[in-house]
């Protein structure tokens, strides 16, 4: 009986969940009912499940749209109806069936979702992981943004302990593969310069030299040798031990087998948000993802970015 109890109470919190989900995707689904005429639409999972920290930008209250998520809907809608957003916080949406219908999956999230953790919304399966990095492999594109690298920690990196130091190499998570990096730790918020090292990948043509805006900045590893580095990360003003390193990637993009992959890791405060640098390079990031547009990302890091994976001091 309780199993039973169990089981119906799951199936209502997941159809709940499903339900707010696609009430997100309904508003854009209007629209293209509207603009018939328009391009097909690309349509992306937003998937913001916390099971570690829970950021402000991403948290809903009185289920009301968390703030980057009504950010999305207006870049959304502005941007040539080239993408569209459906929003997700339960993790059951990732079993083989369901994924089918995205073209990519953009991910704010926190920890590691196959336990429901501090948001305590329905993890992903083990089977459900494994199904959404195969379908990467075969083509889809994968988005993410600040926390996503806090995302799937690599054996004994969970905590903050020594392990979190040390490269990971072939023994990292495969969601951290997939990605090129792993998140050590952040420093206090402070202005973080970028340097803009491929003016022509979409969204950067404009990009301004001064770009340091204050954000909670990441400090990162594991790089991997195929990464096209788009936004340097120039450590040489920053202060906190943990950005006494070389400069390293701060945005990417790589490909994942026949999958594409771009990342940055801003995202942290809600003026990043809102801000037109962070924008342009996101929905650039994020057409790039998906296949609407298309860009030379050869791997570059080796050259731009050669100490990459030195590591700060601990
Ligand atoms: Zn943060």
């Amino acid at each position: 009986m309780k199993c039973f109890w169990r089981t119906c109470f799951g199936l209502l919190l997941g159809t709940l969940a499903m339900s707010t989900a696609l009430a997100g995707n309904h508003g854009a689904e209007n629209q293209i009912g509207k603009s018939k005429t328009a391009k097909l639409k690309k349509k992306i999972l937003f998937f913001s499940k916390s099971s570690g920290f829970e950021h402000s930008a991403i948290k809903r209250t009185k289920g009301e749209p968390a703030f980057a998520e009504n950010v999305l809907r207006q870049l959304a809608a502005t941007n040539d109806f080239e993408f569209e957003f459906a929003y997700a916080k339960d993790g059951t949406i990732f079993t083989e069936e369901k994924i089918k219908q995205f073209d990519g999956f953009f991910f704010y999230t926190t920890g590691d979702l196959t336990e429901s953790g501090t948001d305590g919304n329905p993890p992903m399966t083990p089977e459900g992981k494994k199904a959404f990095l195969s379908a990467i492999t075969k083509g889809k594109g994968f988005i993410g943004v600040h926390s996503s690298s806090d995302t799937f920690h690599s054996p004994g990196g969970k905590d903050h302990g020594p392990k979190r130091y040390q490269l990971d190499g072939d023994n990292a998570d495969p969601y951290v593969k997939m990605l090129g990096t792993e998140f050590i730790r952040h420093g206090s918020q402070q202005a973080g310069h970028l340097v803009c090292v491929d003016k022509k990948f979409p969204g950067c043509q404009n990009f301004p030299e001064d770009f340091a805006p204050t954000e909670e900045w990441y400090s990162l590893k594991d790089f991997p040798a195929d990464s096209h580095v788009i936004l340097l990360q120039d450590t040489s003003k920053m202060h906190d031990s943990i950005y006494k390193r070389p400069n390293f990637p701060e945005t990417w993009a790589r490909r994942e087998g026949k999958g594409r992959v771009f990342y940055s890791s801003m995202g942290h405060r809600e003026d990043i948000w809102t801000n037109p640098v962070f924008q342009s390079v996101l929905v650039g990031g994020i057409n790039w993802a998906v296949r609407n547009v298309d860009a030379d990302v050869t791997p570059n890091i080796t050259k731009i970015a050669p100490e990459a994976n030195v590591m700060p001091p601990m």
